[in-house]
């Protein structure tokens, strides 16, 4: 079996399953604000999984605010910048190519505040037009209050100019939240290095438990709650925290840390990979593929063929792969990304998302070269190309 749905969902790693055990033998499991012992033991748990993501992605203690995963942390910035009447700049840019939870939450604030969304195109490979970027940064800089957009895309695995995108809004004092919930984990990341105000993860992605997740944050004093409760998080997020998932944050962090080193060699082989489906199917066009992309993971399409018919035969092969964001399974169109990225129906219509994680066996190509040349073969016949 290969489960190759990483951007979707990433198992829970071994160490975490390891940590789970022994953590549920031993306990304690007790509030993290009470007051007794087995309160306080609770909380240094939580302190030390704090302390120990901190230094996995290169930020401070305090700009460590664990919740519920990247869609919270997304509204939770939101919320915080643009929620306030007091913002009288009106303008919220983003990219044609962002999570359906970024596009979603600034269409709201369209909707109900009256903010105006200008949109970055991006190429054919998926990459934003930094220029405009600029551009429009230099004609409105008064009247941006914010910039939102992703530094790798959870569909085609683009990376994007993310140094320079925040180089931009940080000269100009723009508020530049960074959706960083398919690189993180995927590839080294520094938050404070990045120089991003704002960045999500989500602890799903990572190996940790789901319904974890971490908002970083550049001003944590400057930050407003989304959710007020009784005071937890330092103000920043009300609820009795979700110590255990927590500390499962510190713990695959950690792991995907060690992992690093696997990255070249996996590109490497997955280079190998495309370039043998390529060979066989000339037609076959990989997304992305100019651009700088995540190494785990391969959007390809068979122009013509349809993207869940060949899930489906990969599946009757034992390999779990997505025909885009999971969210939009099951609907035969082509995906909002591809649409932006201005890739035809033919093309959209036959992807694949195939995405591994760090550490995935380097067979693991060869077994999907072997089950996609099957599947093609299969279905081109039908289909008499
Ligand atoms: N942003 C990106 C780029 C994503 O890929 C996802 C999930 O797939 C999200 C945000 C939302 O993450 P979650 O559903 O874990 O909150």
């Amino acid at each position: 079996m290969i489960y190759a749905d990483y951007n979707g969902s990433a198992p829970l790693c071994n160490e975490v399953k390891d940590y789970l055990f022994k953590r549920l033998e031993k306990g304690p499991f007790a509030n993290p604000n009470a007051i007794h012992y087995l309160g306080a033991k609770t909380l240094m748990g939580m302190e030390n999984a704090r302390a120990v993501c901190a230094k996995v992605l290169g930020a401070d203690f305090d700009q460590v605010v664990f919740n519920s995963g990247a869609t919270e942390g997304i509204s939770h910035v939101f919320h915080s910048v643009l929620g306030c009447d007091k913002n009288t700049k009106k303008i919220i840019i983003t990219s044609g190519i962002e999570h359906s939870a970024i596009v979603n939450t600034s269409q709201f604030y369209a909707n109900e505040k009256g903010y105006e969304v200008k949109v970055v195109p991006v190429n054919g490979d998926g990459v934003i037009d930094i220029g405009i970027l600029k551009e429009w940064i230099g004609q409105h800089k008064n009247n941006i209050a914010m910039v939102s957009i992703m530094a790798a895309n959870n569909e085609t695995g683009v990376i994007q100019p993310y140094k320079e995108m925040s180089a931009l809004c940080m000269a100009a004092g723009i508020p530049f939240l960074c959706d960083t919930t398919q690189f993180i984990g995927k590839t080294p990341f520094n938050f404070k290095e990045s120089n991003f105000d704002f960045a999500v993860c989500s602890g799903h992605k990572l190996g940790a438990l789901t319904g974890t997740g971490i908002l970083l944050v550049k001003s944590p004093v400057e930050l407003k709650p989304l959710i007020i409760g009784g005071g937890q998080e330092k103000g920043h997020r009300g609820g009795t925290q979700n110590y255990l998932g927590n500390e499962t944050l510190a713990v695959a962090l950690s792991a995907l840390n060690e992992n690093f080193k696997h990255l070249d060699a996996l590109a490497a082989k997955r280079t190998e990979f495309e370039a043998k489906i390529k060979k066989a199917f000339p037609s076959v066009v990989v997304i992305g593929e100019n651009a700088p992309r995540l190494a785990t993971t391969t959007y390809i399409s068979y122009p013509g063929l349809h993207g869940q018919a060949v899930q489906i035969e990969l599946e009757s092969q034992d390999i779990f792969v997505t025909t885009s964001s999971a969210c939009s399974d099951n609907m035969p169109v082509t995906s909002k990304v591809l649409k932006a990225m201005g890739i035809k129906d033919d093309v959209g219509r036959g992807v694949v998302r195939i995405s591994l994680c760090m550490n995935s066996p380097l067979e693991y190509y060869d077994q999907l070269t072997e089950a996609l040349t099957k599947a093609y073969n299969k279905l081109t016949k039908v289909k008499s190309f």
